[in-house]
């Protein structure tokens, strides 16, 4: 019988057939299919499970007392599909991941042009609790993402009380969670405690006219907001809630409008982890936000959010192993969204 193809010819097919199966594989590996999720946390949870850089926060008593081994994964996509692994049921004080929440409410309530008019959304290169940087800009020039902005959005959020405002903001953080969350007394008590910077932040602020609440209960709506109690699942179903448009993936609940999610997310790039935002964002391509209490969570936009909780911190403030599980996870799943695949 004669062949049907030469053998160059049957080169060529082959040649062909070989780069499909590569092209294939290879956007396939970016896909977010449930085996390329749970392969990817599996893997981050064992690669860095044993990393022992870091410390915890001790600038706040309580969080010096949290059990340095808490580790745990989660990761929700925006069709609501939940993912999780490691110490799942372990909560810690939000803190700073809170700024992203009460930013998201008072854009919805004012519009993304009161924000930057009233506290701004440049990055100001400082650590987070700088004082210099309210000096140097004369209290203008703030974002929310640091503790000035972040006290002065604080006392932007609707209500005409502390009660009123305390009260919007448990439910527009339960609505971004899906769940009920509280507060945990202790960081709370320890934290109001010891807050005398961020008090005399707020007064400084409220001497450049850049406080739009009395001062002492902004610091202390602020800081009790910083307390609320999240797992790793509480805080990926916020970050997820973000990369859904303001829709809650599980409860479906719209908790905040797609446009106020367009200005949350460039804030997150620009000052989320402070003043190592720009190494954050060079290594994951992801909007984020970290806090003291351990927490970092990532926005994949229109994908997925992801939370990892480990209490040590590196010098920024920022998780260490968070930033490494997360860096992981946005590589292996394709989250950058930098990555661009070319038109030939
Ligand atoms: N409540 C903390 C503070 O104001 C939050 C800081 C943080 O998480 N970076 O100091």
């Amino acid at each position: 019988m004669k062949n049907l193809f030469s053998t160059k010819q049957l080169r060529v097919i082959l040649a062909v057939f070989a780069i499909a199966v590569f092209a294939a594989n290879v956007s396939f590996a970016q896909e977010l299919t449930k085996a390329n999720i749970e392969a990817a946390i599996n893997e981050a949870y064992e690669k860095f499970k044993n990393v022992s850089e870091g410390k915890n926060a001790d600038y706040i008593p309580a969080l010096a007392e949290v059990n340095s081994n808490i580790f745990g994964i989660a990761l929700v996509t925006v069709d609501g599909q939940v993912y999780e692994k490691g110490d799942i049921n372990d909560k810690v004080s939000i803190q700073s991941i809170s700024k992203v929440f009460t930013m998201a409410m008072v854009i919805d309530d004012l519009g993304p042009q009161a924000i930057m008019d009233k506290v701004g959304v440049d990055a100001t290169g400082q650590v987070f609790n700088s004082i210099t940087a309210i000096e140097q800009y004369r209290g203008k020039e703030m974002n929310p993402c640091v503790n000035p902005g972040a006290i002065a959005t604080t006392s932007l959020v609707k209500g005409s009380n502390y009660d009123e405002k305390w009260n919007n903001i448990m439910t527009a953080f339960d609505g971004f969670a899906g769940t009920k969350l509280e507060v945990n007394q202790p960081v709370y008590v320890s934290e109001a405690e010891t807050n005398q910077r961020n008090q005399a932040i707020a007064h400084l602020l409220f001497a450049y006219e850049r406080m739009y609440f009395d001062p002492v209960q902004s610091t202390d709506i602020y800081t009790k907001q910083c307390a609320i109690n999240v797992n790793a699942k509480d805080l990926s179903m916020m970050a997820s809630t973000l990369a859904n448009g303001g829709v809650n993936p599980v409860t479906k609940k719209s908790i905040v409008s797609a446009e106020t999610v367009e200005h949350v997310l460039p804030v997150m790039v620009t000052a989320g982890l402070y003043d190592d935002s720009g190494i954050w964002v060079y290594k994951t391509g992801l909007p984020g936000k970290s806090g003291v209490g351990g927490g970092i969570i990532a926005v994949a936009p229109g994908k997925c959010g992801i939370a990892v909780i480990s209490p040590p911190l590196d010098a920024a403030g920022n998780s260490v192993k968070a930033q490494y599980v997360i860096q992981y996870l946005s590589e292996k799943l394709g989250l950058n969204m930098y990555s661009i695949q070319p038109k030939k």
